[in-house]
């Protein structure tokens, strides 16, 4: 075990999952045009592994405003939901105005896929990207940590380190603190696992 995979000099993680409009196979609209439906995301402090605040927000979509059923049936997300929800630009600003009085805090999310999707939304809406720091892939971090070359989707990752699934896989906030769940064992309770 090599903790070193998670090491940043921030003090807090910031763990993010989004979800976005979507359709099976993408066959209705490309990657390009998917868009930002959930922010869900954790801070987590470095020094005490305590997961500290949460936010969530839905997030009304413009480019394809009605959910496809896949979308709905993969994240339970609804379209009342979303046409309850915040534009991208005030979500956005809710999500900065909750993390930042904390202070410095490294975006972190499962892959490189979320930090894709915020570039893209920031693009099409021409507002800034909301992070300073760099991005720390924890689907990469979690797999070096390991000593694997292999790299595994978050339910796969849990379930190797026989962490249970809380809540509801595909939706943001409940990923987000399923992965702050894997930082957590992987920094402070290893010896208890391996
Ligand atoms: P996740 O963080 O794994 O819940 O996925 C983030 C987003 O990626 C989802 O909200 C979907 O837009 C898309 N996505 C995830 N899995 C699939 C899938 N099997 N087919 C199509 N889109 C997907
Ligand atoms: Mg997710």
């Amino acid at each position: 075990m090599n903790p070193q995979a998670f090491s940043i000099i921030e003090p807090y993680y910031l763990i993010v999952d989004l979800e976005a409009t979507c359709s099976k196979n993408m066959v209705l609209f490309p990657r390009e045009e998917m868009e930002i439906i959930e922010i869900g995301a954790v801070l987590l402090e470095a020094s005490s592994l305590e997961i500290v605040s949460s936010f969530e927000t839905f997030v009304r979509p413009v480019r394809h405003p009605k959910l496809t059923p896949f979308c709905t049936e993969l994240t339970t997300i609804t379209q009342t939901q979303v046409d309850g929800a915040p534009g991208y630009k005030e979500a956005l600003n809710r999500f900065q105005n909750w993390f930042r009085p904390f202070g410095s805090s490294h975006f972190c999310s499962w892959g490189e896929y979320d930090r894709h999707q915020f570039q893209r939304d920031c693009q099409r809406h021409h507002v800034g990207y909301p992070f300073v720091s760099k991005h720390l892939n924890l689907k990469t971090a979690y797999s070096e940590a390991l000593g694997l070359s292999r790299k595994f989707g978050m339910a796969e990752a849990m379930q190797r380190i026989n962490l249970p699934l809380e809540g509801t896989l595909h939706r943001g906030i409940d990923d987000a603190r399923n992965m702050a769940r894997i930082v957590q064992v992987l920094l402070g309770k290893t010896s208890e696992l391996f």
